[in-house]
């Protein structure tokens, strides 16, 4: 399986000066607000050069962000990403491992590996496919799927 190629992510929320759990409607309010306030066409021309652009840039920006945050799909989706940023940061991933070094199960179909805690990292067939990182289901643990080329 082929790697998706990582395109750098960036933080919309932190663009609308908004808080990742921050609710649809406080998403529009701030970007109403920033839109106006940097919209072309109430900048002055009489501003140092490079102002207007910056201005510019961040318009598109605050644009881009609310194109992604605005919509429950795209939203959903960027947060799944984030999510596994977080994961990736909040790490530290404890170990990483091969799927073919985990345990087969038979029964329900899953791979599975004891944490050093006791708990489980336990993953389908299925998500395996998708998954990079599997957290214990105990504590706060995290490993990294790896899988033979
Ligand atoms: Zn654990």
């Amino acid at each position: 399986m082929m790697a998706l190629e990582q395109i750098p992510k960036k933080d919309w929320y932190s663009v609308l000066g908004a808080d990742p759990s921050a609710n649809m409607s406080d998403l529009k309010q701030k970007y109403q607000k920033l839109i106006l306030m940097y919209h072309p066409d109430k900048q002055s021309t009489d501003v140092p050069a490079g102002t207007v652009e910056k201005c510019i840039q961040k318009f598109i920006e605050i644009d881009q962000a609310w194109k992604i945050l605005g919509n429950e799909e795209t939203k959903k989706e960027y947060d799944l990403q984030w999510h596994e940023d977080d994961l990736r940061n909040m790490g530290p991933v404890d170990a990483q491992i091969y799927l073919e070094e985990m345990s087969w199960n038979e029964d329900d179909h899953s791979f599975s590996l004891s944490c050093r805690c006791g708990g489980k990292y336990s993953v389908s067939k299925d998500e395996a496919e998708e998954v990079n990182l599997i957290s214990c289901d105990t504590c706060s643990l995290i490993v990294e799927v790896l899988r033979y080329n």
